[in-house]
């Protein structure tokens, strides 16, 4: 389509900030925009399903595809491993319209290395007791890996003016739409 260009964005933010609904939110609207599954040691949760959700490795599997330079970028986060595998990128790329990124900090700026024209956008919740409640209601972590996620959380924050956008995440239809401007703002660039 003139006009709009595709581009490779990272969405980034603290665990429970809103990262997954939102971007599920913003495809329902923006229909080619794709979205790389990772892969990761985490052992699945409930509803998870291998393949679609993320490609769940084994630690031996994971570092035998790192060794083998099978991921575009991979760090170790909340105690686990996480990556872009190469093909996945590839795969969705080839497609022709934009891609997203939904990796952590460590990851976007790997990520910004190796692609400099790709697109940083930071999710921000509205305040950390907040991020907190969210965390807790998701129903998803243990009170243990609450409070890693918790304490990684004002490190990841601290990296937000590093990213071309922030979008605060307190009115969920309010943050669907800044999204979706923002992203299409530099397609249109
Ligand atoms: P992330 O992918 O960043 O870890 P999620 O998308 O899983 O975060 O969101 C964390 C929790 O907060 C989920 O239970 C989700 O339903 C809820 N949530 C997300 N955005 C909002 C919002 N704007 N207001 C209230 N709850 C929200
Ligand atoms: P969760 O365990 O809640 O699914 O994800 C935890 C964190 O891992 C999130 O901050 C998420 O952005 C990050 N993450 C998910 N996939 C990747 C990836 O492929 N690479 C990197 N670096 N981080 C990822």
């Amino acid at each position: 389509m003139s006009g709009v260009t595709p581009r490779l964005f990272v969405i980034s933010g603290p665990s429970g900030a809103g990262k997954g609904t939102l971007v599920a939110r913003v495809r329902e609207q923006h229909p080619g925009l794709g979205l790389t599954v990772s892969a990761t040691t985490r052992a699945p949760r409930e509803g998870e399903i291998d393949g679609q959700s993320y490609y769940f490795l084994t630690d031996e599997e994971f570092k035998r595809r790192v060794d083998a330079g099978e991921f575009v970028e991979w760090a170790h986060v909340h105690g686990n491993s996480y990556g872009t595998l190469v093909s996945e990128v590839q795969s969705k790329l080839a497609a022709g319209s934009s891609l997203i990124l939904e990796i952590d900090v460590q990851g976007a700026f790997q990520v910004k290395e190796r692609f400099p024209e790709a697109v940083l956008i930071f999710i921000q919740p509205p305040s950390l007791s907040i991020l907190q409640q969210r965390l807790r209601d998701r129903g998803t972590e243990t009170e243990q890996s609450l409070a890693v996620r918790m304490s990684n959380a004002e490190a990841e924050l601290a990296l937000a003016d590093r990213y071309d956008d922030v979008v605060v995440n307190d009115d969920l239809d309010q943050a669907v739409h800044d999204l979706l401007e923002v992203i299409q703002k530099h397609e249109r660039n």
